[in-house]
């Protein structure tokens, strides 16, 4: 079994985890932007965006994961000063092909500051028909899930380009129903394997990732092969579980 994690934040993990996910099958990882506090200034996401694709994408190639680099203004890391300079050199980098994808963007309040940085940065994206790594937060994920699709519809960004990420069960139906792909996020106090088959056997693997938002906070190095293991056990065909754990990925980082 083959696997690619969409979302990952490596830079907050040893080597140690890393290698443990090449062995275990591993394939590649797209590193996502996101960095942990406001900065004062735009020229900090500067130098973070730098860092990842000068420094931890090597990092990240010496323990045996193909590195995907994605850089893309949180909602939780909105500069306080410079904002411009930070998007314009987000521009920058999508224009000269430094990165594979815009992540990870989304709303966390549903502030009206947020969706102005989001809808800034979809626009680059359906500029140069880049993938899109869309967060949704844990509080108000409905209301919150409703108003970012009423703005992918309005900024004309094409479905199939985008992983709304952090679905809850609940919320399925509604983003396949919209066209994007719907990333079930394993991870303590998120989904769990069992969830995804629950998920799977209702909705079918078309539109479905599975990831591990693997981070700062708790988070499972092997989320992945661990949900193949139990979905193997759970009697899915192996291209069912390979579809949403390698190719839709793939699919999307293409
Ligand atoms: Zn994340």
């Amino acid at each position: 079994m083959r696997y690619i994690d969409l979302h990952t934040h490596t830079y907050f993990r040893s080597p140690d985890d890393l290698q443990l996910m090449a062995v275990a099958g591993i394939e590649a990882v797209n590193i996502c932007a996101f960095f942990p506090i406001e900065p004062t200034y735009g020229e900090t996401l500067i130098d973070f965006f730098d860092w990842l694709i000068e420094e931890e994408s090597g990092r990240v190639e010496s323990c045996g994961l193909t590195p995907y680099v994605s850089a893309g203004i949180h909602p939780r890391s909105i500069p306080k000063n410079n904002f411009d300079d930070a998007a314009n050199y987000l521009l920058a980098l999508i224009d000269h092909g430094k990165i594979s994808a815009v992540a990870e963007v989304g709303m966390d309040s549903g502030s009206q500051k947020e969706e102005e940085v989001l809808r800034i940065q979809l626009r680059f994206a359906v500029e140069y028909d880049m993938p899109i790594l869309i967060h949704t937060p844990r509080t108000n994920k409905p209301q919150i899930l409703n108003k970012l699709l009423s703005i992918l519809e309005d900024e004309r960004v094409d479905p199939p380009r985008v992983l709304i990420d952090h679905v809850t069960p609940d919320l399925v139906k509604k983003v396949l129903d919209f066209g994007a792909f719907c990333g079930l996020t394993v991870q303590p106090g998120k989904l769990t394997p069992a969830d995804v088959a629950a998920v799977l056997k209702e909705h079918g693997s078309k539109q479905l990732v599975v990831d591990s938002d693997l981070g700062m906070y708790p988070s499972d190095p092997l989320a992945l092969p661990k949900t193949a293991k139990h979905l193997d056990r759970e009697g899915f065909s192996a291209a069912e579980i390979e579809r949403i754990l390698y190719y839709n990925p793939k699919l999307l980082l293409r």
